[in-house]
């Protein structure tokens, strides 16, 4: 299997993929642009090359998460910005030979829910337009933390379907924003993938943040407890790490690190628990 957790690119994609490696991962996350800004990023392809090439030659899969102002729900007025912004960590990802580009489902203010699901189809469909690389757009579920749209299965295949561009288009499911939205329930990891396996869900599910959850189950809050130390537990993760849709997808933490500043020590408490089934 494949994990990892979130890693920095302060010594840029091959850096990045370079750290993974040595804290024991065979699969990272990371930001392919500035995390906190709205404004795109030229490609260095020399760094973007290299790292596709280190993590093909030690089996790594990668993932980069997009910038957290990028919201595909937003209005017309603020599409064109988004659309580019959308377009340009895609290409990005794709040059790294990343599995895809984890996206936010979105963040509607408005009245009308429906306008929201519209603004997010539209801003696919443009993103996408022409678009022929292999790294996909990844919609991740929301946790419902100030925000209503994103919290089901149901939603993510519906947008998936409605769009121009289904292929290029997949799912990396959180976990702590699974449990706090109150769409798993923790016990119930089989009943979950009969449910995601009918709608479709499944198939398209290409990566996994692996978090426990600080807050109880549907508290619709959003903070990430170290595996086994929050509501979710041990015993439900490893269940859900057996299931056969998690073997090739990069599996990946984004909670905090441990005491020598990596995520060595809990990939390797991930790993026992995957290899103890
Ligand atoms: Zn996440």
């Amino acid at each position: 299997m494949f994990i990892g957790a979130h890693v920095s690119t302060r010594g840029g994609y091959l850096g990045a993929a370079k750290t993974a490696l040595s804290i024991g991962a065979n699969a990272f996350q990371y930001f392919p642009m500035n995390p906190r800004s709205l404004s795109t990023k030229l490609v260095n392809q020399r760094d973007t090359n290299a790292c596709a090439q280190f993590c093909q030659e030690h089996g790594i899969l990668s993932i980069g998460h997009a910038p957290y102002p990028l919201n595909p729900a937003a209005d017309e007025v603020e599409r064109e910005h988004m659309i580019k912004l959308l377009r340009n960590g895609l290409e990005i990802t794709d040059a790294c030979g990343s599995v895809g580009l984890v996206v936010h489902f979105g963040k509607y203010i408005g009245k009308d829910p429906l306008q929201g699901y519209k603004n997010i189809i539209q801003c696919l469909n443009s993103a996408a337009q022409g678009y022929e690389g292999s790294s996909l757009i990844l919609l991740e579920n929301q946790a419902g933390e100030g925000a209503q749209l994103g919290l089901t299965m149901e939603e993510m295949v519906q947008v998936r379907k409605l769009s121009e561009t289904p292929d290029k288009i997949g799912f990396c499911m959180d976990t702590c924003h699974a449990f706090a939205s109150g769409l798993w329930q923790g016990h119930n990891w089989l009943e979950l993938e009969t449910k995601g396996t009918q709608l479709d869900y499944f198939p398209h599910l290409k990566a996994v943040h692996l978090n426990d959850s600080v807050h109880p189950y549907g508290s619709r809050r959003d903070r990430h407890a170290n595996i086994g130390a929050g509501y979710i537990g041990r015993e439900n993760i490893q269940q859900m790490l057996s299931s056969s849709f998690l073997k090739q997808i990069p599996i990946v933490l984004e909670t905090g690190s441990g005491s020598d500043g990596t995520h060595a020590q809990e990939i390797a408490l991930v790993k026992s628990l995957i290899t103890s089934t």
